[in-house]
């Protein structure tokens, strides 16, 4: 099965550009989502984190996840630990769904792929891009944030430049009509190379 990574910095537009693909039939699976899922699901993972962050961990036993990205934003350390215990479940689980699927390919968003060098898990790879104001003005009305916190995100993510170097494509999601050409044509190619294999 062909595995296209969809990734980008926040607010750029992944989940929006994930839904045109998905409107063309292609299975799609969102690595931040299923994530949140298996923290809230999962006996083990939740038992480890709360050795790792303590009680506040979980709320009425609902993952705590502004008390979580509170405590990793500033220390690496921590973010490694906890990744150490969600990003195999998160792998295992999306081995097992990759097995169900019956298409010509898939594609999964996650944020991170060249930050945790994880390149070679994809065949394609499609980095999406937006300027940053409309990235800013974007996350602030969805997460009802400030420009500072939004910005400091950014700094902390790998720059636009350096994604759109290692990718196969990149999509401009500035706006959306636009954005939606750009998919189609990249969904094609990939057809495309596909059946010439
Ligand atoms: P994150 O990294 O924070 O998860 P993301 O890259 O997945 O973000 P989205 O959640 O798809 O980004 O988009 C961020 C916000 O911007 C959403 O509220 C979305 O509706 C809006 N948005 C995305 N693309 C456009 C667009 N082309 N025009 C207007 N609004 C958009």
């Amino acid at each position: 099965m062909i595995v296209v990574g969809l990734t980008g910095g926040i607010g750029s537009g992944k989940t929006t550009v994930l839904k045109c693909f998905q409107s063309f039939g292609v299975p799609v699976y969102i690595a931040d989502v299923e994530a949140k899922a298996l923290m809230n699901r999962s006996k083990i993972i939740k038992r480890k984190l709360i050795q790792l962050f303590g009680d506040a961990a979980y709320v009425d036993d609902t993952l705590n996840r502004p008390y979580l990205s509170s405590k990793i934003f500033n220390d690496k350390t921590l973010l490694s630990k906890m990744n150490a215990i969600v990003h195999p479940k998160v792998a295992s689980h999306f081995k097992r769904w990759l097995k169900k699927q019956d298409s010509h390919y898939v594609i999964k968003e996650a944020a991170i792929i060249f930050e945790n060098h994880l390149e070679n898990q994809y065949n394609y790879i499609i980095t999406v891009v937006a300027d940053e104001d409309l990235r800013i003005q974007r996350v602030m009305r969805r997460d009802n944030t400030s420009e500072e916190k939004v910005k400091s995100i950014i700094k902390n993510q790998l720059s636009d430049k350096e994604k759109i170097e290692k990718s196969d494509f990149v999509i401009t999601n500035n706006d959306l009509e636009s954005a939606k050409k750009q998919a189609l044509e990249i969904h094609q190619q990939i057809l495309q190379d596909i059946n010439k294999k």
